[in-house]
């Protein structure tokens, strides 16, 4: 390969790829790579949006430097134990579906080419399921459809110019038949949803095979929601707990009680409970297999949203007690085994 494409890395993939040189405390299990050029969707949260003052080199809290493809595609072909998976986040521009495909292509060929395990996995806004199966087509492991908003409100308020929320959801549904478990999708919880409305979305997203990857809304600087707080800790908590439950098939959103949208109770006793959240694995960052996504949401010295490794066992009993569930205020039952 010999050509000008460049791509924007993740600081902490960089750093795992020795792309740059930067200390990290704690490496991503994923490669995460974006396609350059901004999104011309106007998404109130995002970076990339057009409508956005911030630097095209962040999204979320997360800092990508640009780099010629080929420099990438060589360090990945030489092997990394950390990173299990490339994820590639497609932004919305006139080229992206053929840069997507190039990378693709150029990926795949590695892969084959020496023996590079990882498995790919695209973050894209398809424009329709025939979209999908081409992209499938070239080798992807998975797509991303981000649905971000539970409901169609908060997608008016937060989502301009990136289709409506029925469609988005139409094409995650079609797509979930036609490739059943190679689907995920993304909600950020915090953009003014109740969760309740989170809860029904996600048993939905569990009714059709998708696996989602819960966000905590971070405000980024320059863009227009920059100034609206992140979700509070008990929410997420609640959030991340009701998720682990209706995917793991422990409860439906049929078994939650909510007082003004807020969960009062899932539906088990706080002994049960305990037992299935006690390992902590409800905390973890969630979405595709192997994605870790440190610092996405977070930073230094504030709440750990999505925490990016096994919890220690006081991190699992903070968060826990963070929940404030019923039946789980005292720290004095047993806990589970995972953790240091
Ligand atoms: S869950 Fe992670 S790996 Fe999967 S599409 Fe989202 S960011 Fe990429």
């Amino acid at each position: 390969m010999n050509d000008n494409r460049t791509i924007r890395v993740s600081v902490g993939t960089a750093a795992a790829l020795g792309l740059v040189n930067v200390r990290c405390d704690i490496l991503p299990s994923t490669a995460y790579l974006m396609t350059c050029g901004g999104c011309v969707s106007r998404c109130a949260f995002c970076a990339q949006a057009r409508s956005s003052n911030s630097s095209e080199a962040l999204l979320s809290r997360v800092s990508w430097p640009e780099f010629p493809i080929e420099q990438v595609l060589d360090a990945l072909a030489r092997g990394n134990s950390i990173l299990q998976r490339v994820c590639v986040q497609v932004t919305s521009t006139s080229t992206a579906r053929k840069t997507t495909k190039e990378l693709v292509s150029d990926m795949i060929k590695i892969r084959q080419a020496c023996g590079f395990a990882h498995q790919i996995s695209l973050s894209y806004h398809p424009s329709s399921v025939s979209d999908v199966e081409s992209l499938f087509a070239l080798g992807v492991d998975r797509i991303g459809i981000a649905l971000d908003a539970a409901t169609q409100r908060i997608h008016e308020r937060t989502k301009a110019g990136s289709g409506s929320w029925a469609g988005t959801l139409r094409l995650i549904e079609e797509s979930s038949a036609r490739f059943p478990g190679r689907i995920s999708t993304h909600l950020i919880v915090g953009l003014g949803e109740t969760e309740e409305e989170l809860v029904n979305i996600i048993q939905h997203m569990k009714d059709l095979g998708i696996t989602i990857g819960l966000f905590a809304f971070t405000p980024v600087k320059g863009t227009p929601m920059e100034r609206v707080p992140q979700p509070q800790p008990d929410t997420y908590r609640r959030v991340q707990i009701a998720r682990h439950l209706i995917t793991g098939g422990y409860v439906t959103a049929q078994d939650f009680s909510f007082a003004n949208g807020r969960i009062l109770d899932v539906g088990l006793a706080p002994e049960t409970l305990r037992k299935l959240i006690s390992d902590g694995a409800p905390f973890e960052t969630s979405g595709c297999p192997d994605c870790n996504r440190p610092y996405y949401n977070e930073r230094p010295g504030g709440v750990t949203f999505n925490y990016p490794r096994s919890l220690t066992e006081a991190e699992i009993q903070n968060c826990i007690l963070e929940a404030k569930l019923e039946g789980l205020e005292t720290e004095d039952t047993p806990r589970g085994s995972k953790g240091r």
